[in-house]
């Protein structure tokens, strides 16, 4: 058996899979099987995709602002540039979207709807730091606080553990993972978002990690997570038994609960295996 580098290490999405079902490992790295993306799947793509876009021209947004920009202004730029973004992912997803038959009129009110909350406290963010320190443009962006920086890939080769942060709030002496979810809330979310901060802990060894954020677009509710020992433990008893499957390609077997299987897109697959 040849055992690739990334055979060595846990994706954070393993977690979410393994939580579901730990068979889902043993399809998806040992048989190296594809989940085909569903409708909800394709949302979440679309949305986490608009919000990277946003974070990439942030900083060019505020080194445009001066002096005499009102609040409503700043706003209004803001929406602009995530309506031009919104419509730049539809077209990028034509192909995903047209295999659903999903109307792209339909789906940018929706994204819009995602993503408004967000973009409200963005440019009041902006507003309120450049009242506070009266400055603009290059200087403005120095002041302000939280520098986002989505997409983040990050390795670490002590916890064996590889992942890419949804978003990552960088404060001055302390760093916040965010999580962004499309659905609707369920504790592995939790889970994943601890996975991510001990990725961070051991990437940025400076900040302080203590809280996360899973930030729900659908209710626009951000909720606040106290990171804890309990839970980061479980991240690696969960990481060892994930990784015993891979290593040992060690089928765990059908799930007991078949309200799930019918739900899981290896449905037909996973009764055609021997258990
Ligand atoms: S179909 Fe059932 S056993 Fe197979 S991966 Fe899905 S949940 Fe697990």
């Amino acid at each position: 058996m040849t055992i690739k580098i990334m055979d060595t290490y846990v994706r954070v999405t393993d977690f979410l899979d393994y939580l579901f079902c730990p068979r889902k490992i043993y399809l998806k790295r040992v048989l190296d099987l594809e989940e085909e993306r569903g409708e909800k799947a394709l949302f979440g793509t679309l949305v986490h995709s608009v919000f990277d876009r946003l974070n990439e021209v942030e900083e060019s947004i505020v080194y445009e602002i001066d002096d005499e920009y009102s609040f409503d202004y700043i706003l209004k730029i803001y929406e602009i540039t995530a309506n031009k973004i919104i419509s730049d992912v539809l077209n990028n997803y034509s192909k995903e979207i047209d295999k659903f038959s999903l109307s792209k009129e339909y789906l940018f009110i929706e994204l819009k709807k995602h993503i408004y909350d967000d973009v409200y406290e963005r440019a009041k963010n902006v507003y309120n730091t450049m009242k506070t320190y009266q400055e603009y443009g290059i200087f403005l962006w120095d002041k302000l606080e939280p520098k986002i920086k989505s997409e983040l890939e990050l390795l670490s080769d002590t916890l064996k553990i590889v992942g890419r942060v949804d978003r990552i709030e960088f404060y001055r002496d302390y760093i916040i993972p965010v999580e962004i979810k499309s659905g609707n809330y369920s504790n592995s979310h939790i889970f994943q978002l601890h996975a991510y901060a001990l990725l961070l802990k051991h990437n940025f060894p400076r900040y302080i990690i203590d809280r996360g954020i899973i930030y729900y677009t659908k209710s626009r509710k951000r909720k606040e997570v106290r990171l804890n020992y309990r839970c980061f433990k479980r991240v690696l008893t969960m990481r060892d038994r994930i990784l015993s499957i891979i290593e040992n390609e060690q089928d765990p077997g059908m799930n007991k609960n078949l309200n799930k299987c019918v739900k899981c897109t290896f449905y037909e697959i996973c009764k055609k295996l021997k258990l």
